[in-house]
């Protein structure tokens, strides 16, 4: 570890002006350069008990890959993350670490906390450009272990019981492995080929990758219940809607078609692909979150005038706060404290009538609820209105497979290490959790992985 440890001045990762990168699909943040890298790892106290660790919810040895970083030796930064985490160059993009390791990192108490995520996306990018290290994988075991979905939660689970020498295969309904990361996060956030690039890993790993596959439909539940163990890791793409007239007009999507058609299927570039999307020069996105923040900028990014419409104040939207101004930086029009009641138009979507909201009583969480003010209704023109009001498991698979036992928001019930009701069937993800991160939905599935690892060391042993 250098002599300077703990000293220096935070350093602050580049990002492309706002009035450039508007106009395409390009990455917003630049990335570090390896000095920026090397003094920003300066800065870690190498804590004897870090409590960065315990943030981290597959407990990456943060303060190792930092101090090999500030070492200048960055692939052995990379093999360090990896032993925990197989996605770090999506991770150090999309993980909220605000909240998780960087949230807990005792310099924060003090001044800025060392960016973690950002010198954790560096190592993997340095990694990927020399060529990905591929994990070696145990002996077979000659054991078989179905994963349902490639999401976050499915890759992981297949990673880490490839890891320990299973015969792993994945069923994907999807054309593309990646799950959210491929079709819902869009490109300027996480770019497509690095996903790709940490998902060939597994392939690398002997995991057999099959798309185009719907579990529960082209893959009856017999044939999953013929493996040892099935993972389900299906995620929570099932969108909700707000149930209000005028929602069956042309021109409203779900925020999860809107992206998809474009994330995954290219829409914004028909006719050279065929999936279309509408042309709008107004757009109205509905939500707060992440989600309405991807869809509300890759409107913008589309050429269209954009009007996010929340029913809180701008201190209670849900999404990542540098989300928001990056929205706002991006020209993203915000009208608060408002909600849709009726989306106009007779065949085409010409506009939404909103109601303004009040906020009154403290909620469960201590957000104020909102409560519409009589006679307040007010209209806002839009050819596009984009529902991004929180989503849930699709029930496709899970009512077919006979005696599993969910919730009453339908997601699988399971234990801290993800059995379900039945035995041999695992869960994780946002099929278990209800829409939540991707990090979180990594540490169910490893936790999920070695349980599944043990049951079938424990099936071996008794036969
Ligand atoms: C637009 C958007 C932006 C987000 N931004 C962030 C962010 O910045 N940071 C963050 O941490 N989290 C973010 N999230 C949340 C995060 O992406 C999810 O929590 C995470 O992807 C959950 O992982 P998962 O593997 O459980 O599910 P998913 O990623 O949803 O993957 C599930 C996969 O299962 C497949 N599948 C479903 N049913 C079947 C079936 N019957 N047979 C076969 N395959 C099936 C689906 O096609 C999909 O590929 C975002 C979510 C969205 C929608
Ligand atoms: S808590 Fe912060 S300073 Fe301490 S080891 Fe972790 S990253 Fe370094």
């Amino acid at each position: 570890m250098s002599a300077r440890a703990g000293a220096g001045k935070a350093v602050t990762m580049g990002e492309r002006p706002a009035r450039e990168r508007v106009r395409d699909f390009s990455e917003v943040d630049c990335g570090l350069s390896a000095e920026e890298a090397v003094a920003e790892a300066e800065r870690c106290l190498q804590c004897k008990k870090p409590s960065c660790i315990k943030g981290c919810p597959v407990e990456i040895d943060i303060p190792l890959f930092i101090a090999r970083i500030a070492e200048r030796d960055f692939l052995g930064a990379a093999r360090i993350i990896k032993e925990a985490n197989l996605l770090p160059a999506v991770c150090g993009r999309v993980c909220p670490q605000e909240v998780q390791c960087e949230g807990a990192c005792i310099l924060g108490g003090k001044e800025r906390p060392v960016r973690i995520g950002d010198l954790e996306r560096f190592v993997a990018d340095r990694e990927r450009e020399q060529g990905l290290v591929i994990p070696p994988v145990a002996e077979p075991t000659g054991k078989r272990v179905a994963v349902v979905g490639s999401g976050p939660a499915g890759l992981t689970a297949a990673a880490e019981l490839a890891r320990a020498g299973h015969n792993v295969t994945v069923f994907e309904s999807l054309h593309e492995p990646g799950g959210v990361l491929m079709y819902g996060i869009p490109s300027f956030r996480l770019p497509k080929d690095v996903v790709q690039a940490e998902i060939d890993q597994l392939r690398g790993m002997g995991v057999e990758i099959l798309t185009n596959h719907l579990a529960g439909a082209s893959i009856p539940v017999a044939d999953l219940h013929a493996y040892d163990a099935v993972f389900i890791g299906t995620g929570a793409g099932l969108p909700f809607f707000m149930n209000i007239p005028g929602e069956q007009l042309n021109g409203v999507y779900s925020a999860n078609e809107f992206l998809t058609r474009v994330n995954l299927m290219h829409a914004d570039r028909f006719p050279e692909y065929d999936t279309p999307v509408r042309h709008a020069g107004r757009v109205v996105v509905v939500g707060g979150g992440n989600v309405a923040m991807d869809a509300a900028r890759v409107a913008r990014r589309l050429g269209a005038r954009v009007t996010l419409v929340y029913r809180r104040r701008e201190e209670d939207l849900p999404a990542r706060r540098a989300e928001v101004i990056r929205a706002q930086q991006e020209g993203v029009e915000f009208e608060l404290c408002a909600n849709p009641v009726r989306i106009l138009g007779s065949h085409f979507v010409t506009g939404v009538e909103c109601v303004r909201m009040e906020m009154c009583s403290l909620d469960d969480s201590g957000r104020p609820e909102p409560s519409p003010l009589k006679g307040s209704n007010f209209t806002i023109d839009a050819d596009m209105v984009i529902q991004a009001i929180g989503q849930g498991p699709n029930p496709l698979l899970i009512r077919k497979i006979e005696g599993i036992t969910y919730g009453r928001k339908g997601n699988i019930l399971v234990d801290e290490e993800g059995r379900s009701s039945l035995e041999k069937v695992f869960a994780a993800g946002d099929v278990a959790t209800g829409a939540a991160t991707v990090i979180l939905a990594m540490g169910g599935a490893k936790k999920a992985a070695r349980a599944i690892d043990r049951m079938l060391r424990e099936d071996q042993r008794d036969h």
